[in-house]
């Protein structure tokens, strides 16, 4: 699946590309088909501000015509912070004695689902450490069940350790959205030094996880690398050969990559990160991904400040978190010493979809794909032939026009009102036009949860 020797020759013999080649290869992604391995080397590798300029713009460009120009919001859910495994970045990690460890009972889950939901949020991701007498699936399975039944939070994706086929298959039934699991590092020799102990250290057993996923017919899957751990040029090839593998095999590759960049935690055993990842080199690092792969959504975490999260928005980032907590109880209430790391971006949901606005995006609360089953195949045809955008616009505009109502501050609902208008203009289909017209004013009456 992942073939460390090839990463590495590719990456010596694309050092020295020229700039013609580089500048063909960002005009061959503007067609939206994605590049080879060989080509996204050689992207790594660019330097020169002007071509890096060139891939932005290229970035921005296929986001648009891929997605149009929505951002999907959500918010984590810590459920647990208990751990057996010790990996040296975590603040979970077993070793960190100063950590107050908790495990939310089904009725504290909804609590915190619900503060979470007053925020204004519809889409949660459910994350927890890995206990195999506290987390296990019935507790993931209970605390889904129960939000599910108790708010109005519409998707629940979860971020948890590997399972078995017949784990996954109870998730399946548990109506799971995105199973999320990031591989950390998918070099072997990195990822045994990083995790020593625990059901963890078993390389394999994680990077065969989306298999077993998709086995037990969950086929809307998120995976990417902690960035910081290992060479990211070396990460980004991986992450690509492992979508490529999936794809080749089952037909789906994957939903969403993430690009969570190591921060510091309370108890972590790392200092500084092993390969620091610049600002400069995140960024390209981003904009090369939405060429790679046009089709898959683009994660962002409020791991990223505030300015470079508003950058990141026009390079290819499909989906972010805002208002998050890394705690379990987090939101109800701030307890001292439980956070896995430190966020870097503060600010509130409503003024991050203030600044989505401000930057001519659209905030989308969106979850209508997994429930109309656009998922895995049927989501990816969808998405190469560049049709996804034709749901996702108007679906933006539905969610955000009940965000604004029912949460919006009484001061941004004019501006949120011009951006939704403008929205509307840009949906070329007139019927479609006319339907979510016809939507939104049974959202104006009172209705809700309305999508395409
Ligand atoms: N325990 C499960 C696991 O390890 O897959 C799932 C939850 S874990 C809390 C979620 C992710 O947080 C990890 O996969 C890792 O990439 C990320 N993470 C851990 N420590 C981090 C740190 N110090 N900075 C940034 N991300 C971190
Ligand atoms: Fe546990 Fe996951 Fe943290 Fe590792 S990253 S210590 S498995 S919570």
């Amino acid at each position: 699946m992942i073939n460390e020797k090839k990463i590495e020759e590719l990456l010596e013999s694309s050092k020295d590309v020229g700039t013609e080649e580089l500048k063909e290869i960002i005009v061959k992604a503007r067609t939206c088909k994605g590049l080879t391995l060989e080509e996204t080397s050689k992207l790594l590798n660019i330097h020169d501000q002007g071509l890096l300029e060139e891939l932005f713009q290229a970035a921005k460009y296929i986001k648009e015509q891929i997605y149009g120009k929505r951002v999907v919001l959500f918010a984590p859910l810590y459920t647990s912070n208990e751990c057996n495994n010790n990996c040296l970045y975590c603040g979970f990690r077993a070793a960190n004695k100063e950590l107050h460890r908790k495990t939310l009972n089904v009725d504290e889950v909804v609590h915190e689902a619900k503060e979470i939901e007053r925020q204004g949020h519809k889409r949660i991701l459910m994350v927890c450490g890995e206990d195999k007498n506290k987390t296990h699936i019935k507790h993931i399975t209970d605390a889904l069940a129960a939000v599910y039944a108790n708010c109005d939070i519409r998707r629940i994706n979860v971020n948890a350790a590997p399972l078995t086929i017949e784990e996954f298959k109870e998730l399946k039934k548990a109506g799971i959205g995105t199973y999320q699991l990031f591989q950390e590092t998918y070099h072997r020799e990195t990822y045994k030094k990083m995790h020593p102990t625990g059901k963890k250290a078993d390389y394999d057993w994680r990077l065969t996880a989306m298999e077993r996923a998709l086995e037990a017919g969950i086929d809307d899957l998120g995976i990417g690398p902690l960035l910081g751990l290992y060479d990211y040029k070396f990460e980004v090839l991986a992450v690509l050969q492992h979508s490529e593998y999936l794809m080749n095999k089952f037909g789906v590759g994957p939903h969403t990559i993430s690009v969570p960049r190591l921060r510091p935690a309370l108890g972590s055993a790392l200092q500084v990160a092993p390969y620091p990842v610049s600002d400069s080199d995140f960024k390209k690092l981003v904009a090369i991904l939405r060429l790679a792969v046009p089709y898959t959504g683009i994660i962002l975490s409020t791991r990223e400040g505030a300015a470079l999260r508003d950058e990141l928005l026009s390079l290819g980032v499909s989906q972010v978190s805002a208002g998050s907590k890394t705690s379990p109880g987090g939101y109800g209430h701030e307890e001292e010493k439980s956070d896995q790391f430190y966020t870097t971006d503060h600010r509130t949901l409503n003024q991050m979809i203030k600044t989505i606005c401000d930057s001519g995006y659209i905030p989308s609360f969106c979850t209508a794909c997994y429930r109309r089953c656009r998922t895995g195949e049927n989501f990816m045809e969808l998405a190469k032939e560049g049709e996804i955008h034709t749901f996702c616009q108007p679906n933006a505009v539905l969610t955000f026009k009940e965000n604004l109502i029912d949460y919006g501050a009484p001061e941004d609902r004019a501006a949120g009102e011009e951006i939704i208008k403008k929205a509307l203009e840009e949906i070329e289909d007139a019927e479609l036009k006319e339907a979510a017209m016809a939507k939104l004013k049974l959202i104006e009456e009172g209705q809700r949860d309305l999508y395409f």
